[in-house]
């Protein structure tokens, strides 16, 4: 129910005090947008003006933005690297900010093949914390009625290591559920999770999915969410299901927790919540024991008013799935965040994934925009509508005139804030989870693998394209070759060509084969064999749609249906990757 309507916001009547406040926050900083930048860039120069990093560039103690742009240049991780070296190795000068760096948060994003390491400082996690607690208010503006019951959200925490100088290394989200923000969150009807703090924040990622799918089963009609982060967590979740349900039945039948789950504080907490239920036992086996799982997730939580997961970017290819599970209900993505820094939220978080866009929060960081196609910078609040742009922020935590790597198109304004339409990530080829593969590393992994093949029978890989396929869960990568067999050469035989497969997986970066191993998010790898003149026929179809033949370069990914089914009807076999590659938390050295 509204409040009184003093309260009220433009945004639409908030359904308590508490988001009455968050509206205002909200229409305070994007009314304001230029002002809050203009501030902030002012007061992160100012407090960082003593480290190695600022004092290089001669501010001489100025903080206003023509100076900062005239000298300060803008960088890629890479430009940072020797830096965030220093750091990580134990160096605790006041290299990049004047605040210690408390930790790194590990991007999905890699370098050299391994995650790179975002610098971050404590009151970060106060700034991440404003941004989620901004969320529910604008749900609440859309979904009456989120405070009568829960949401069931597949989190988790992943592995973290320590940098040689002793600094934790850990996804963002991990660094965020272990925080005390989010253990020692004060009780708000509008945000209770099915899932107990000991699921989400056990290791194990088996056990803790285990935990936190029967806890969503056992309170099933409190349920009136159902989300995880990335829109691929949650099928992995359904997949779950599919696969150990009548586990969960069997548990919900007799009261007792799965003898596979071994985590003392899991089965202390489930102790107080698992009673046997036969009647909830055969409710399960009923609704999963058919071949027909179309509505699973409205079958099984028939409150459920929304999935809440990202679907925009590279997630954009789960909908047809996700749609089929949920019976098409309205999809949330609510945020747009990255290890370097939290963007903004959508405030429309109704609105069609082919339509989401984001407004940035003038207060998370100092954003700049560079024109798809030109060099010069320009402000949060100049960017023009229609347009395309490359992200850069300057952050609390140090990073200066940082390229983020997303490409965002501009849709609209609230107030003087923009909203932005996430398009792409730059130089992504192939991704499944948060796995991100570009051209290089996978033509890297060809090599290898074709080096193997020539190796075993004098063949050699003549062309190659690739493929994400999701119609699985998880997803897989596959590989289209068309083999060039020499005189004195050899066929591959099935064994030879399974081995390419694991080869190509371990030529991938860490975070493919973290996804492989620790995660079970993405399957193996696949090589399908065309037959020979395939890619012919691939370039005779692309010049009849138009292509030049003096440019055509074979694509290294397809995703047009067209394409896909033809390559699909030339393929002579198909071959999967074996075994999983090698991986540990641990970092290779560069
Ligand atoms: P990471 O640094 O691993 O946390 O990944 C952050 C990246 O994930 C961003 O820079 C985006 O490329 C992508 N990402 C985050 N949120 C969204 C979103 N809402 N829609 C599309 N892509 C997103």
């Amino acid at each position: 129910m509204a409040v009184d309507s003093n309260l009220s916001s433009p945004l639409g009547p908030p359904a308590c005090e508490k988001d009455a406040k968050a509206l205002r926050f909200i229409e305070e900083m994007t009314r304001n947008a230029d002002t809050v930048q203009e501030n902030l860039l002012a007061e992160i120069l100012a407090r960082n003006s003593n480290t190695e990093y600022l004092r290089r560039f001669n501010l001489g103690g100025a903080t206003d933005r023509d100076t900062f742009k005239t000298k300060i240049p803008v960088i890629t991780y890479e430009d940072l690297q020797p830096e965030i070296q220093r750091i990580a190795d134990g160096d605790r000068s006041p290299i990049l900010s004047a605040h210690p760096i408390s930790e790194f948060l590990t991007s999905s994003g890699t370098s050299a093949g391994e995650r790179k390491l975002m610098p971050t400082i404590r009151e970060e996690l106060g700034r991440r914390q404003l941004l989620y607690s901004l969320l529910m208010p604008v749900m609440n503006l859309y979904v009456p009625g989120l405070d009568k019951g829960k949401g069931l959200y597949f989190l988790f925490v992943k592995s973290e290591t320590k940098t040689p100088g002793g600094l934790p290394a850990r996804p963002v989200l991990t660094s965020y559920y272990k925080s005390e923000h989010f253990r020692s969150r004060p009780y708000d009807p509008y945000n209770v999770y099915t899932s107990p703090n000991e699921a989400i924040l056990c290791p194990d990622s088996f056990q803790s999915m285990y935990t936190q799918m029967l806890c969503g089963l056992l309170d099933r009609l409190s349920v009136l969410r159902v989300g995880a982060v990335f829109a691929s967590g949650l099928l992995r979740a359904i997949r779950f299901l599919q696969l150990h349900w009548s586990r969960f039945a069997h548990d919900i039948e007799f009261g007792c927790l799965d003898s596979e789950i071994t985590d003392r504080s899991i089965r202390q907490c489930m102790s107080g919540i698992l009673k046997p239920d036969p009647a909830l036992a055969e409710f399960i086996r009923q609704e999963c024991k058919s071949e027909n799982w179309e509505r699973i997730i409205t079958r099984i939580w028939p409150n459920t008013k929304y999935i809440d997961v990202i679907v925009t970017g590279a997630m954009a290819q789960y909908i047809p799935t996700l749609e089929y599970y949920s019976g098409g209900l309205p999809m949330a993505c609510t945020m747009y965040a990255s290890s370097e820094c939290y963007f903004g939220l959508n405030l429309n978080p109704m609105s069609k994934p082919s339509e989401v866009s984001y407004t940035i929060m003038p207060n998370m960081a100092y954003f700049e925009f560079i024109p798809l196609g030109g060099s010069k910078a320009v402000e949060l609040v100049d960017v023009k509508i229609g347009k395309e742009y490359e992200l850069v922020v300057t952050t609390y935590a140090g990073l200066c005139r940082y390229r983020v790597g997303d490409i965002l198109r501009v849709t609209g304004f609230h107030n003087s804030a923009p909203q932005f339409h996430f398009v792409r990530r730059k130089n992504v080829l192939l991704s499944i989870d948060s796995d991100k593969t570009d051209e290089s590393e996978l033509q890297k992994a060809v090599e290898n693998a074709s080096r193997l093949l020539h190796e075993e029978c004098g063949s050699r890989v003549a062309e190659y394209t690739s493929y994400a396929d999701t119609s699985t869960i998880p997803g897989h990568y596959v590989l289209y070759w068309e083999l060039l067999v020499r005189d004195g050469g050899r066929q591959p035989t099935h064994e030879t060509l399974t081995r390419c497969c694991l080869e190509m997986e371990e030529s991938l970066n860490s975070v493919y084969r973290q996804s492989r191993v620790a995660d079970n998010s993405v399957g193996p790898l696949e090589i399908r064999v065309v037959r020979n003149g395939t890619f012919e026929e691939l370039m005779d179809y692309a010049i009849s749609r138009g292509a030049s033949i003096n440019q055509y370069k074979v694509p290294r990914c397809v995703n047009f249906t067209p394409i896909v089914e033809l390559l699909d009807s030339r393929v002579v076999s198909a071959h999967f990757s074996p075994a999983l590659p090698h991986w540990t938390p641990e970092r290779r050295r560069r």
